[in-house]
């Protein structure tokens, strides 16, 4: 390792992982790349750190800035999870808690067979104690959910006819998720993959810079894991070439969060009518449409109906879902038709906006340890 060594690799690959977006759901879906709270979450238990410990630690860790190469996006699956099937649940203390909820129901999603490639670049003697922690950690890690072990080691290593490091010197995070070899499935899988989808963390290389447009916010940058509070970071999908050692090839524009199976046709074919009969406009603030959205899980994946759909536009999409994930919505989600979620939406618009705006960001740069939201929030009195 050299003592420059600014960028750490980690291969997150097993039979299923789970990337929550939150973790108050009924519904407890996975993103489809893991979440830096998962990440370094990962790394608080690889160095032995408590919840309180790891409070302490987070802002530091924060300051990693981080991208994810989906190497294989994996199937997305569920599974129907029941505690307390009528008979009381026991508590912590011994107790029996009756209550009158009965059998608790959730719905957990996963990623079955998935592989990721993160890089994580920082300070190097920061890189160096995170290296040491994932080769020797102190308690078990796992991808996402306990019940989700790694298949391989989490520190990615070079194959002997690779020249790549880990860690390694990069100048981008694009350049070094470019510089690992794409790792085939099966020693006969046709090598070598060309291009492959990252989402890579978005920061300001100068104080007047301002987010790209297509970014989007997810709100995964933990604070502290007990209780869950998380802020808001800003990431870029982008299509890379792979091994090229060169930077980012093309941009793709953000498709939407795959939720149900999107690759299905039908389904496909459901939102594509959707769309049209929406005249490729949001329901809600009539700018182009650029994703259909769900409005209830009861059918969904090609059997639900032109009703069950509506065709937003970006910020709107981005509004709906931030407002969700406060709310215990179970199979349903918010329809933006509808008149109540009007005042809502509007603000949750405007404080999506604020945040990608120029202020909003260099706040969020200089704050590390603040929760931005609540300030903007505390701001507009409300
Ligand atoms: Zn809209």
């Amino acid at each position: 390792m050299t003592p420059d060594a600014n960028t750490l690799f980690l291969r997150l690959e097993g039979p299923l992982q789970a990337w929550g977006d939150t973790s108050k759901f009924v519904i407890r879906r996975s993103m489809d790349a893991p979440t830096k709270s998962g990440v370094l979450g990962m790394i608080c238990a690889a160095m032995g750190l408590s919840r309180a410990a790891a409070r302490e630690r987070l802002p530091e860790l924060n300051r990693l800035a981080m991208g994810a190469r989906i190497d294989r996006p994996g199937t997305r699956w569920w599974d129907y999870h029941t505690v307390g099937a009528g008979i009381g649940l026991t508590t912590a203390g011994g107790g029996v808690k009756t209550g009158a909820q009965g059998t608790l129901i959730t719905r957990r999603e996963y990623l079955a067979d998935a592989s990721f490639l993160v890089a994580l670049r920082g300070e190097p003697s920061l890189i160096s104690q995170v290296a040491q922690a994932l080769a020797t950690p102190i308690w078990p890690v796992y991808l996402g959910r306990k019940s989700c072990p790694p298949s391989v080691p989490i520190l990615a290593m070079p194959r002997a006819d690779e020249s790549w490091a880990n860690p390694g010197h990069f100048n981008t995070l694009d350049d070094a998720l470019a510089a690992v070899p794409w790792c085939p499935r099966y020693d006969h899988d046709p090598t070598p993959r060309g291009t492959a989808d990252t989402i890579i963390e978005w920061r300001a290389a100068h104080d007047d810079d301002t987010a790209p447009e297509e970014a989007e916010v997810w709100y995964d940058a933990p604070v502290c894991f007990e209780p869950p509070v998380h802020e808001p970071r800003l990431v870029l999908r982008r299509v890379i070439a792979v091994n090229s050692g060169g930077p980012a090839q093309q941009r793709t524009p953000a498709p939407p969060r795959p939720r149900a199976d999107y690759n299905n046709a039908e389904y496909k074919e459901r939102r594509a009518q959707r769309l049209e009969a929406d005249h490729g406009l949001c329901v809600f603030c009539k700018a182009p449409g650029t994703t259909v959205q769900h409005i209830t899980y009861r059918r969904a994946g090609g059997d639900e109906s032109q009703e069950d759909l509506r065709a937003l536009c970006r910020l709107c999409h981005d509004a709906v879902t931030m407002i969700e994930y406060g709310t215990g919505m179970g199979l349903d989600r918010i329809d933006p038709c509808l008149p109540h979620w009007r005042d809502e939406i509007l603000r949750t618009r405007g404080e999506i906006l604020r945040f990608r705006s120029e202020e909003g960001r260099r706040r969020a740069l200089r704050q590390a340890s603040k929760p931005v939201v609540r300030e903007l929030l505390e701001e507009e009195g409300a």
